[in-house]
């Protein structure tokens, strides 16, 4: 196990807990939860970073969901783009995706039946 939580941000620089800067490709908008470099909900006028919390967004929530693929170059990974692709709500107190419990209840079926 890597020690996850203290490493800033690769892009931007920022540690645990603060903001990640505006320009930060990794940095999602606080209030949406979209890329904040897409965003176009200009809440306030402008989007606002999202908060770095040691991890590239949505790592978090492949692991708890089981959510991995094997990437050809560095193995079994996080797999974000089933996490983009399935209904969530973005949960702007955690800074994280709240996903709906029959979506859980979903994946956590797929899983059980999928194993080799
Ligand atoms: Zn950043
Ligand atoms: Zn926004």
């Amino acid at each position: 196990m890597t020690e996850v939580n203290d490493r800033p941000c690769p892009q931007c620089g920022a540690a645990p807990g603060e903001l990640h800067k505006e320009w930060d490709s990794i940095a999602r908008c606080y209030e949406t939860g979209e890329q904040l470099i897409a965003c176009e909900c200009e809440h306030d006028n402008t989007c606002w970073p999202s908060r770095w919390d040691g991890e590239y967004p949505g790592v978090k929530q492949c692991r708890e969901l089981g959510m991995y693929f094997t990437d050809p170059i560095v193995g079994v990974t996080e797999d974000l783009n089933k996490l983009a692709a399935i209904p969530k709500t973005w949960n702007r107190e955690t800074q994280s995706w709240d996903i709906p419990d029959w979506m859980i209840t979903r994946l956590t079926k797929e899983r059980s039946t999928s194993v080799q």
